[in-house]
């Protein structure tokens, strides 16, 4: 028997990157992956490798900015599954550098809506099927950038510091219900988003990154039974981003 054999999982942000990562790694171990994304092609081009594996999948097409698509992605899951197992909250918005006095105000909204508010607002929703069954995890990505402030970050730190609040918050209020409630806190990953926010310049000068596989097989183990001790942690996979290995001044 596969470890997530029977089990429906949704995933947000699963067309490219630790997404898309979270979204195999889920399907291989034997879980029907709903793969929820803004883009069509990419999402629909994870559910056809997935497919293509001998998988499960269905891609749902989904702006989490707004509530009525939140809604909708519970609602076609439970449509097309009948339950909902495992949600992980991994789409993010990783903004470019600007400090505070410069930043656009839709933008802070944006970040802050994307990677905070849409979380909370999937997990409301997906708690009543969990509850009912008495059985669920769920898995927000925050950040190493979660852990503290950092200078012109302000708006992306805050937003993962609150996933990391948010996650201990709910898991205090469901373990009753036989639900585990955790989080991630990556280091540098090698995906298009953070190249795409960081710029080559920065990214080369940085240590290697982690794989977007690495950060899925942590959140393969705490998808499966044998985290079942597990609730309200915040674990850190900062690879080589850690602090402890930066050179003494
Ligand atoms: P990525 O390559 O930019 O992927 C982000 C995904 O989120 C995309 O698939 C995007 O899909 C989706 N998304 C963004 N806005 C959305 C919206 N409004 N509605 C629905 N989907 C939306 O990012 P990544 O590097 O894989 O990061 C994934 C998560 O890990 C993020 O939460 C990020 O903050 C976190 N993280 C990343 C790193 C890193 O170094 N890469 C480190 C720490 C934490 P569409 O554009 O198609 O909607």
């Amino acid at each position: 028997m596969q470890v997530l054999e029977n089990k429906v999982a949704i995933v947000t942000g699963a067309g490219r990157g630790i997404g898309r990562a979270i979204a195999l790694a889920y399907a291989k171990a034997g879980a029907s992956a709903v793969i929820v994304g803004r883009t069509a092609q990419t999402i629909e081009a994870v559910a056809a490798e997935i497919i293509a594996l001998g998988g499960s999948a269905l891609a749902v097409r989904a702006d989490l900015a707004q509530d009525a698509d939140i809604q909708r992605v519970i609602d076609v899951t439970l449509q097309r599954f009948g339950s909902i197992d495992l949600l992980v909250n991994n789409a993010g918005i990783i903004p470019p550098f600007v400090d505070l006095v410069d930043y656009d105000p839709r933008m802070w909204r944006e970040v802050i809506n994307i990677n905070l508010t849409a979380p909370a607002l999937l997990i409301r929703g997906v708690l009543p099927d969990m509850i009912a069954r008495r059985s669920g995890k769920i898995i927000n990505i925050s950040s190493i950038g979660g852990r503290n402030g950092g200078k012109s970050r302000s708006a992306y730190r805050a937003s993962k510091a609150g996933l990391i609040n948010l996650t201990q918050s709910v898991a205090a209020e469901v373990k009753v219900h036989g639900i585990d409630v955790n989080c991630i806190c990556p280091g540098g990953v090698d995906t298009e988003g953070l190249l795409e926010s960081f710029g080559a310049e920065r990214l080369n000068k940085r240590d290697p990154l982690i794989k977007p596989e690495e950060i899925a097989e942590l959140a393969l183990f705490l998808a499966s039974p044998a985290s079942s001790s597990i609730t309200g942690t915040s674990i850190d996979a900062f690879g080589l981003s850690n602090p402890i290995f930066r050179p003494l001044p």
